[in-house]
């Protein structure tokens, strides 16, 4: 039984003042929820803040974003134990915005996952192809391609720590979500992918989240999608109101 996640990624958003309200609203509002686990992915500058607002419930504290090395000259960049002594139970590695703008490769993923399964810290990595991809018809090939890259040379037990994140590029901030059968037929995919290079109790084992403008109106559709575990969502993740009809996606 996998327990579906949907995971909020404010991006570079929220002062920490905004970042504390927001936090205490949607803790609030989930109160009820035991359906799901809810994770808030505040920006680096906000995690202490939101920490104690979240802290003794079931709401789950990641960072967007690390650094493999353990600590050292990085101007920047924060490591493993940093986020770790933050209050972090997950990462977010691979976002396409960080492979669009900052150089993430598949080979930069991998190390990032090698140190964070170094830690109880999980990571949640993304995968998926820009609309040129898509419209080349390579798609799958595209997204295997990134999976192949950056789990290379993990073992399956390591694979079961991962979440994995569909995330076409097409999708994400531009109210263009793919369908519910275009997700699914991904998330088969690659749940078939995982299936042949590890084994069937790992690919069964994972959970592997949608991204790309979930809304409210659209979360329903694409959770009935047997292989989609939960949400990554951005945009519709900023205001509490628009998060809680998401996470309450069960009950519309
Ligand atoms: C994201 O941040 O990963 C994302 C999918 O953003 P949005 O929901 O705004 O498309």
């Amino acid at each position: 039984m996998r327990t579906p996640l949907i995971v909020g990624n404010w991006k570079m958003h929220k002062t920490i003042s905004e970042a504390r309200l927001l936090a205490r609203a949607i803790r609030d509002g989930a109160a009820d929820v035991s359906h799901c686990q809810i994770v808030l992915a505040p920006p680096f500058t906000a995690l202490a803040a939101v920490r104690p607002e979240i802290e003794g419930t079931p709401l789950l504290l990641a960072a967007q974003n690390v650094y493999w090395e353990p600590n050292g000259a990085f101007t920047g960049e924060v490591s493993v134990s940093m986020l770790q002594d933050a209050g972090c139970a997950l990462v977010i590695v691979g976002h396409s915005e960080r492979r669009q703008h900052f150089g993430e490769t598949g080979e930069t993923v991998n190390r990032k996952i090698r140190a964070l399964l170094e830690s109880p810290l999980q990571p949640i990595v993304c995968v998926g192809e820009t609309l040129a991809q898509r419209e080349s018809g390579d798609y799958f090939e595209i997204v295997a391609q990134q999976l192949r890259e950056s789990l290379a040379g993990l073992t399956a037990q390591e694979l079961l720590r991962i979440i994995l994140a569909y995330e076409p590029v097409w999708a994400i901030g531009t109210g263009r979500t793919a369908s519910p059968e275009t997700a699914q037929e991904m998330h088969e995919a690659v749940r078939n992918a995982v299936s042949r290079h590890f084994d069937e109790g790992t690919a069964r084992g994972i959970r592997i989240l949608y991204g790309g403008s979930v809304k409210p109106e659209n979360i329903g559709g694409l959770m009935n999608g047997p292989d989609i575990d939960g949400a990554l969502v951005g945009g519709a993740s900023l205001e509490a109101a628009s998060f809680l009809s998401i996470i309450h996606y069960n009950s519309r």
